[in-house]
């Protein structure tokens, strides 16, 4: 199973993405992480991220379908894969239909999870306390919610007119929103 996750910085992808990959025992590729790790490898790519990241904008596209090829073409995500963090803009989501098209392979679910903003703000800021990550600052999370408005946002739509969205509730408890995608994923 192929599934793509949407939703804003702070809407629990990543917490969601990682029950599933217990379920599912597909990975789990989130874009975020792979430039993190490459941060803390401290590769070139890892040096180039990281000073667009600190700022919550977004890294190029080119860069970030080559991180996303190198990973969903790795033996474990044959059966499929759990996607967070891409597309981030209208031209990656082009840029993953082709992908998937080349490496025949398609897409089965978008799961958009919906959060109200001033949650959202809340829960990074309880992140921030916990993991420290240097994009969690108050200016730069105002910035990562205008580029998510801005550039996201908009990628629901276009996996609507594909007809493979579900919009997710992203209130209550982690347990709770997890039932609410595995009754649409009907496992
Ligand atoms: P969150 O979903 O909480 O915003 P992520 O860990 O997914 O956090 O992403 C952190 C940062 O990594 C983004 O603000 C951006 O700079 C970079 N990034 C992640 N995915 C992409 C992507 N698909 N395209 C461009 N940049 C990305």
């Amino acid at each position: 199973m192929r599934i793509v996750l949407l939703g804003a910085p702070g809407s629990g992808k990543g917490t969601q993405a990682k029950l599933l990959v217990e379920k599912l025992n597909i990975p789990h590729v989130s874009t975020g992480d792979l430039f993190r790790a490459a941060i803390a490898a401290k590769t070139p790519l890892g040096l180039a991220a990281k000073e667009v990241m600190d700022k919550g904008d977004l890294v190029a596209d080119e860069i970030t379908l080559g991180i996303l090829k190198e990973r969903i073409t790795q033996n474990d995500a044959v059966n499929g894969f759990i996607l967070d963090g891409f597309p981030r803009n209208l031209i990656q989501s082009e840029m993953l239909e082709d992908l998937l098209l080349e490496l025949n392979m398609s897409l089965d679910h978008a799961l958009l999870i919906q959060v109200d903003p001033d949650e959202v703000v809340a829960r990074i800021a309880k992140r921030a306390e916990i993991e420290g990550r240097t994009d969690d600052t108050e200016e730069v999370v105002r910035n990562r919610l205008n580029v998510y408005k801005e550039q996201t946002a908009p990628v629901g739509d276009f996996y609507k007119e594909k007809n493979i969205v579900t919009e997710i509730l992203g209130k209550g408890s982690i347990e709770d929103v997890q039932e609410r995608i595995q009754a649409v994923l009907r496992f």
